[in-house]
């Protein structure tokens, strides 16, 4: 018999449908494996609260009222709240904080009634409230990558990638404000998507920029993403004033469609200099895969592409700026033992609590939202932001998809960028366009590039066009077997 954790979502949750196994044994089998990790990947764990979990989808498998992905194991990013796990959002500030409630996107996975019924295994680490590219600016560690324990697993959503490659669980949630789902899963190997902006809802996950975080699944497969995604969207118009007023979809519902004459547009922008050569070849020989599917690859521009790291690097270090200002010791957060008054209260907490980047993003973002320096930076660059939407639309006239590399290069090594924020900021330059557009991208396992890293695939949907991007995805993994492999090393 195939071990668990060889098993895809789809195959566990067949066999758990037709008790080949009970979700208690399945949650036993990945705990076990989790708390045995030395990545760093998990940040809690609960037994308690995970074979818990387990008992009541076993209950409801029982009884037939069992959600579509009754006693799957998964993990959260820590910056999802749970009210039966610690939520840190990867910080000092939040540490052994736990929430009096579930975000919208855990309640949805989750065992309780309506939802899909999967079992949480334990929160995984992350970048300090979501920012960042490596995981390295978690407050509690860095995660190594399971292809080579030298490397990072890329960021922020690095604790889900790497414990998704490394077969810890069969399935992780990520966020992706400016590429963290799609990053992260082209450094690690596995499948990750991001929906359009406002089909997940945004209740719960605690906030980084507001107009551009969206929730999304990790997975090893296009169709195990696509499960996933089933369950995560739809709207929470009561909860999250951003929600759109759009039916959940099934999203697996086009997996094997055929891609005849599919026109997959490729914008120029996206292979030029500083694109690493082996990163290039694993891209071009998806391309041509696809070709020999049936589709046409047509050249397309995205001419504003490089302006996307200026204006991201305005737009979300002025939201941080904003969402951060809760936690004050009062509110949220860490306080400080050492104050006179009020103000020295509210510095040292701030000072206490948070990382040097988010520090660096609250000042950014207090400084280009500041009286003067607002219409330089903070207007023109939702000016721009609305030109990149702009050129989507335009590019979508001539293509249905587009596809490049999600990142310059291969997961780079610890500590090679933490001295340079900046170069952090510059490999973000393939996967901020989608994302300040709002539109759909995932990440699909697409080879291996320098040094025999995993290399990602970048498709890039219209708005709502998410099962054909998974289609997309799917049928690449039927010609290919990249997302099949296993990092060496791994147990
Ligand atoms: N690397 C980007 C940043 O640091 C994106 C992070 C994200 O998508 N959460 O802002």
């Amino acid at each position: 018999m195939t071990a668990f954790h060889d098993m895809t979502v789809a195959a566990l949750a067949a066999d758990l449908r037709a008790k080949k196994v009970s979700a208690a044994e399945v949650a036993q089998h990945f705990l076990a494996r989790s708390q045995a990790d030395t990545s760093g990947a998990f940040l809690s764990f609960n037994p308690e609260a995970t074979m818990a979990q387990a008992k009541e989808a076993d209950a409801q498998l029982a009884a037939g009222t069992a959600g579509a992905l009754a006693g799957v194991p998964m993990a959260h990013k820590d910056i999802f709240v749970t009210s039966d796990f610690p939520t840190t959002a990867g910080s000092k500030m939040l540490a052994g904080y736990r929430s009096p409630f579930d975000a919208t996107v855990v309640r949805k996975l989750g065992v309780q009634a309506g939802g899909a019924g999967m079992v949480n295994v334990g929160k995984l680490n992350c970048d300090e409230f979501a920012m960042g590219s490596s995981n390295e600016n978690s407050a509690y560690r860095p995660v190594t990558n399971p292809w080579d324990t030298s490397r990072v697993p890329g960021g922020s959503s690095g604790g889900s990638s790497a414990a998704v490659a490394a077969r810890l669980v069969p399935a992780a949630t990520g966020t992706d404000t400016g590429g963290s789902i799609r990053q992260p899963a082209s450094f690690c190997g596995i499948t990750g998507i991001k929906p359009t902006y406002g089909r997940a809802s945004r209740y719960g996950m605690i906030a980084y920029a507001s107009s551009l975080d969206q929730a999304g699944p990790m997975a090893r497969t296009a169709e195990d993403c696509a499960l996933m995604l089933s369950a995560i969207c739809g709207p929470d118009l009561d909860r999250d004033s951003t929600s759109l007023d759009v039916p959940a979809e099934n999203f697996a519902r086009d997996l094997n469609a055929s891609l005849d004459g599919l026109r997959i547009g490729i914008p120029k922008e996206f292979f030029g200099e500083g694109l690493a050569p082996g990163v290039r070849a694993a891209v071009d020989a998806a391309l041509k895969e696809y070709v020999k599917l049936g589709a046409k690859l047509v050249p397309i521009s995205l001419p504003r592409t490089e302006l996307s790291i200026p204006v991201y690097y305005i737009i979300a270090p002025a939201e941080a700026s904003s969402n951060l200002s809760r936690f004050d010791g009062v509110k949220f957060g860490h306080r400080t033992k050492d104050y006179t008054d009020l103000v020295s209260m509210y510095k040292r907490s701030r000072a206490e609590g948070f990382g040097e980047e988010v520090k660096r993003r609250i000042m950014t973002g207090a400084y280009v939202l500041s009286h003067g320096y607002y219409d330089a930076y903070y207007l023109q660059a939702q000016k721009i932001r609305r030109m990149i939407a702009d050129d989507f639309q335009q590019a979508f006239q001539v293509c249905d998809v587009i596809a490049g590399p999600v990142a310059p290069s291969v997961a780079w090594k610890l500590g090679e960028k933490t001295d340079d924020p900046v170069a952090n900021y510059l490999a973000d330059i393939f996967t901020l366009p989608a994302s300040l557009a709002g539109l759909p991208g995932l990440s699909v396992p697409a080879g291996f590039g320098e040094e025999g890293m995993p290399v990602g695939l970048q498709l890039i949907g219209n708005y709502f066009k998410e099962a054909q991007l998974l289609n997309a995805a799917h049928r690449l993994q039927q010609a290919t077997d990249f997302h099949l492999r296993q990092p060496g090393g791994t147990p």
